[in-house]
């Protein structure tokens, strides 16, 4: 995992990279504020270790700048602060977790691990929106601008019509659940609606043919009787 430790105790940042690299992480230090920002700014990281008191630009501006710029990797506070006001405002500021000094590293070891650990859940069980405006689940991204349904780790795409973007972003804001006839019919053709399910079932095999064509881990399950899944494909390959 890569990990950002933003600490100006040089001792303590030290001690921290040593046990995080030996355990195989790809540590990078900042003991200033403002570097330990641009850092974390201009990279991505797994987990940000994050000081409050800090020369350059305090904890708390660091986290809510980065928030604001829609950077939303896990940060951990950890910090000699111990007030429950500090507490509050940090996670309102959108910190995932919150450790006071003096502390046992073993136990910020297992938070960090656990930040790290559902960061990848959500990325590997879900879909989530990123930066550019395209939702990505597995290996496939929806641009919400283009329209343009991609494999990202071919970087083979299609631009996709009108009623299979709607089509194709309504699954991919519900991964893994079951979408009945109805709802899909109503959610693309609206109530008043004489669309028959047989043209639904058209659109879906278009876009069952797109995701074949750009050869995503992804397949549109027919759940017999019911509706469909959009789920990831277990071992890869259809
Ligand atoms: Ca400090």
């Amino acid at each position: 995992m890569k990990l950002l430790i933003v600490e100006d105790e040089y001792r303590l940042a030290d001690m921290l990279k040593d046990w995080f690299t030996k355990k195989g992480d790809k540590v990078t230090v900042c003991v200033n504020g403002m570097d330990g920002y641009n850092t974390a700014k201009e990279n991505k990281f797994d987990v940000i270790i994050l000081d409050l008191m800090l020369p350059g630009k305090d904890g708390f501006s660091i986290l809510s700048d980065l928030r604001k710029n829609k950077d939303n990797t896990p940060i951990l506070i950890l910090s000699a602060r111990d007030e429950l006001e500090d507490k509050l405002k940090g996670f309102k500021f959108g910190a995932e977790d919150y450790l006071t000094k003096p502390f046992h590293i073993e136990e910020l070891d297992a938070r960090v691990s656990v930040l790290a650990k559902k960061a990848r859940d959500k990325i590997e069980n879900g879909s989530y929106q990123n930066d550019d405006n395209c939702i990505r689940f597995a290996n496939l991204s929806l641009d919400k601008n283009s329209h343009i349904l991609k494999n990202v780790d071919s970087e083979l795409s299609v631009a996709l019509p009108s009623k299979e973007y709607t089509l194709m972003e309504y699954f991919l804001t519900n991964v893994n659940q079951l979408l009945s006839k109805d709802q899909i019919t109503t959610y693309i053709w609206g109530y008043d609606t004489d669309v028959s399910y047989n043209n639904e079932e058209v659109y879906i095999s278009f876009l069952r043919k797109k995701l074949r064509y750009l050869g995503c881990d992804i397949t549109i399950e027919t759940i017999r009787g019911s509706g469909y899944r959009l789920r990831k494909i277990n071992g890869g390959a259809i």
